[in-house]
């Protein structure tokens, strides 16, 4: 009953007014369905459908004449199977003829080509075919194409306000850190997003302890009511063997996220230490390797990490690719240069990322490519190299450069945009979930 009460006043200001930007359009009333909105709040609100309502924000992309889509009242909603397409759905539902007329509207269909098992489509029909199709493309976008006098289509999009929360948790750890994440209640991705964080300064397959704690403040993002996603971690703690380290997320002049320490420090150092995630070691940096496939001693120049085929392989730091091709016993192989002294070698890719070519600009963590067993190699892994000055070095031990810290100029704003975060993780370590009371 709440929540109908709190719609009411939405529901009010959602009625079309006739607008200038209306004005050209007399023919058709800007008037409410026959239905009246006092029957459709006094519903029990079980789902989001039934309160979901035109936002007056609505965008018209097309230049045509147009009218407003009514208030929604959906005759039927179809939920995106895999193996669908717009043409198969509006065959089983008897709405073959409208697809044509739609697709009329050439490159503004674009999303309607992109459909994904688990999307909905809204669909309202009356004897003439699709009168309203609505869907969202993404989670905080609905698309609405609709019906216009003269039986073409219009398009439009309303943007929905996306609400953000932040929210707290800390966490012990008695075996693994996936256990206490999994306790704290977070989901993997956010565990992982921690260890990633931490991951310059701890080695979380070898150094954590029994005891260790992590504190984790992270943006929540709600839409219509419903949570919608876990946006990035804002500031997070983590004591490993008595050491504690403290991470804030901050947006640099430079548009880029990164997590520095209190002292505006960055975290991450300038090369990644592995390129890849959840791997073992299969062969070390070894300059007197007796050779797997030639059977003789011959330097192993990098170091090898197994892992199935299509393993993402990451960019160990910002650069540029200087190499990208086939090239003997590498197989797929790719360079990048990083500043004048530093390059990294990438090899037995099974495929490289869309788009990659030699000249391509990459950032720390960005994929390039797939592990595979391209070229000489008894099985799928990656071989990377590490090279300084054109010079093998091993990249499990090779110390990193460190990024430089923040400018004198940017510590102000840092410190002004981070010391909520950083009072909030004051917070108790006896704390479980919970709303973090912090702007
Ligand atoms: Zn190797």
């Amino acid at each position: 009953m709440l929540v109908s009460l709190c719609l009411l006043g939405g529901v009010l200001s959602l009625i079309p007014k006739p607008s200038d930007t209306y004005a050209s359009v007399t023919p058709v009333p800007l008037q409410p369905p026959p239905h009246s909105v006092e029957s459709e709040i006094s519903q029990p609100v079980s789902s989001a459908k039934q309160i979901a309502l035109p936002s007056p924000s609505l965008q018209q992309d097309s230049k045509s004449p147009n009218i407003l889509p009514d208030l929604r009242k959906w005759d039927v909603e179809v939920t995106v199977r895999s193996g669908d397409s717009l043409s198969v759905i509006f065959k089983r539902l008897g709405l073959s003829r409208s697809v044509s007329a739609l697709l009329r509207l050439g490159a503004a269909t674009k999303p309607l080509h992109r459909l994904h098992p688990g999307q909905v489509l809204h669909i309202q029909r009356d004897d003439q075919g699709l009168r309203h199709l609505m869907f969202r493309p993404t989670r905080s976008r609905e698309t609405h194409y609709w019906r216009i006098p003269g039986g073409t289509y219009t398009i439009g999009h309303t943007d929905l306000p996306v609400e953000h929360r932040r929210r707290a948790v800390t966490g012990t750890i008695n075996h693994t850190l996936f256990e206490a994440g999994d306790d704290a209640g977070l989901s993997p991705s956010m565990i992982l997003e921690l260890a990633r964080i931490f991951g310059w300064d701890i080695d979380f397959a070898l150094e954590i302890r029994k005891g260790d704690r992590f504190k984790l403040i992270w943006d929540e993002q709600w839409i219509q009511g419903q949570h919608a996603e876990n946006g990035p971690i804002l500031a997070a703690e983590f004591v490993n063997r008595g050491q504690t380290y403290q991470a804030l997320r901050y947006i640099g002049k430079d548009g880029r996220a990164d997590y520095y320490t209190p002292d505006g420090q960055h975290l991450r150092k300038q090369f990644l230490r592995t390129p890849v995630d959840f791997t073992r070691i299969s062969s070390h940096f070894n300059p007197r390797r007796l050779h797997p496939v030639l059977k003789r001693v011959r330097p192993h120049r990098g170091v090898d990490y197994a892992a199935p085929t299509g393993t993402p392989v990451y960019a160990a730091g910002d650069g540029t690719v200087i190499r990208r091709g086939w090239k003997g016993g590498y197989g797929r192989v790719i360079f990048i240069q990083h500043g004048t002294r530093y390059t990294t070698v990438y090899a037995h890719l099974s495929r490289y990322a869309r788009g990659l070519k030699v000249g391509s600009k990459v950032t720390q963590g960005q994929i390039i490519g797939r592990i595979g067993r391209s070229g000489m190699a008894t099985g799928p892994h990656l071989h990377y190299e590490f090279r300084i000055d054109g010079v093998h070095r091993n990249p499990v031990k090779v110390r990193f450069p460190s990024l430089d810290p923040l400018r004198y100029a940017e510590l102000a704003d840092f410190r002004q945009q981070t010391w909520p975060m950083l009072i909030a993780l004051r917070m108790p370590y006896n704390l479980r979930m919970a709303y973090a009371d912090v702007q």
